[in-house]
């Protein structure tokens, strides 16, 4: 595996490989990898030459200064990892030279950087945007992978695209899972042992929608989510919505949208875990 550290560096490595017709796959990460991101690289691997994986903490997303602390760093395990993986290039920059050169770049998200996870974390999103558009300026992907587990991002991401980097194609991987059904996060080290086994109740939550889905009205469904989720200790929803796939406004009736998906925020004491299900098509 490759390792590089200077984006100029990353710049000029990937000329050369284009010019001799290798197409790349990009897999942005904030490292404390696990098999959700592993999953990401097994489909770039199988669709392109050569695939990079970043691995940058971008501070500009955090708007809570001691999550960002906090934020698991295990660079050793991560680049063993990704050696095991046969990932052919880390891109490893730090925060001088990322930002070095750059302005903020601002892109209207009409709103979607305002709802959910938006609403919560100001700014976070823009802060998304502006490292995945330096990223992509560097590394000039034909494609790129990232995680449904994070949906409102691949929305956010599918926007920057269509706005500004028409030429990348998007790919969406689905959610990797521990054995009890909770979302695999770099965050979860930090649950206990008890609240990782209880946390399986948001993916039996997420279920429950999907089983349902059509079938029972939406008030039921969220009511009966949140109060599933709320009863174990320590847990308390932020939120659990049936909303539109395509720009996750919420929805009242089941024929409102071609695509629906059901979100979810939960607080676990100070760790707050996200999660979705696709309900249909
Ligand atoms: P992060 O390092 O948390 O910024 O995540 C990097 C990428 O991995 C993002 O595209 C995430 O959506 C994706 N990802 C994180 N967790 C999972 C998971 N459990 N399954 C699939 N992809 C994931």
């Amino acid at each position: 595996m490759i390792i590089i550290k200077r984006k100029e560096d990353l710049k000029s490595w990937i000329k050369q490989q284009k010019t001799i017709g290798k197409k790349i796959g990009f897999v942005p990460t904030m490292g404390a990898l696990h098999d959700g991101h592993l999953s990401l690289l097994r489909l770039s691997k199988r669709d392109n030459d050569i695939s990079v994986v970043s691995i940058f903490v971008n501070p500009k997303q955090f708007n809570n200064q001691e999550d960002l602390a906090k934020y698991p760093r295990t660079i050793e395990e991560d680049m063993e990892k990704l050696i095991n993986a046969n990932n052919d290039v880390l891109f490893l920059p730090d925060e001088e030279d990322i930002f070095k050169n750059t302005v903020d770049f601002d892109l209207d998200l009409e709103g979607l950087d305002q709802i959910w996870e938006g609403s919560s974390r100001p700014g976070h999103f823009k802060g998304v945007v502006s490292i995945v558009k330096i990223l992509f300026d560097y590394v000039c992907p034909d494609q790129v992978y990232f995680g449904q587990k994070d949906l409102q991002q691949c929305v956010v991401i599918k926007r920057l695209i269509k706005k500004t980097f028409p030429h990348i194609k998007f790919h969406m991987a689905p959610i990797q899972r521990e054995l009890n059904g909770l979302a695999m996060s770099s965050r979860n080290v930090r649950l206990s042992e008890q609240e990782r086994s209880d946390a399986s109740i948001i993916h039996e939550a997420l279920m429950y929608a999907r089983e349902y889905a059509g079938g029972r009205s939406i008030q039921a469904i969220k009511e009966h989510a949140c109060k599933i989720i709320n009863e174990k200790n320590n847990f308390k929803v932020d939120y659990f919505e049936i909303v539109n796939t395509e720009n996750l406004e919420p929805v009242s009736h089941w024929s409102e949208a071609d695509s629906l998906a059901a979100i979810t925020a939960v607080h676990v004491d100070k760790v707050r875990l996200l999660d979705n299900e696709i309900l249909f098509p």
